[in-house]
């Protein structure tokens, strides 16, 4: 579930006060504007996330310690 908050008063902004085309929201509290790209998206995991059944993670070691990983069929 992704939702996207006023970055003043961290209400969710309805998606009918967001205009993409103008890359504009307006957050209905105060009436005020905001660029879309100044917005807070707050997204949601599940508290114990699982592969999907039947996938399998990879985990690769790069350099500088550092890991990615692949979810694959
Ligand atoms: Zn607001």
């Amino acid at each position: 579930m992704q939702q996207l908050l006023c970055p003043s008063c961290h209400h969710s902004i309805d998606a009918k006060n967001i205009n993409v085309a103008a890359n504009i929201a307006k957050c209905t509290d105060r009436n005020t504007i905001f660029k879309i790209s100044e917005l807070i998206v707050d997204i949601k995991f599940p508290e114990n996330p699982e592969p999907p059944a039947g996938s399998k993670i990879m985990f690769n070691k790069e350099n500088d310690n550092r890991y990615s990983f692949l979810l694959s069929n």
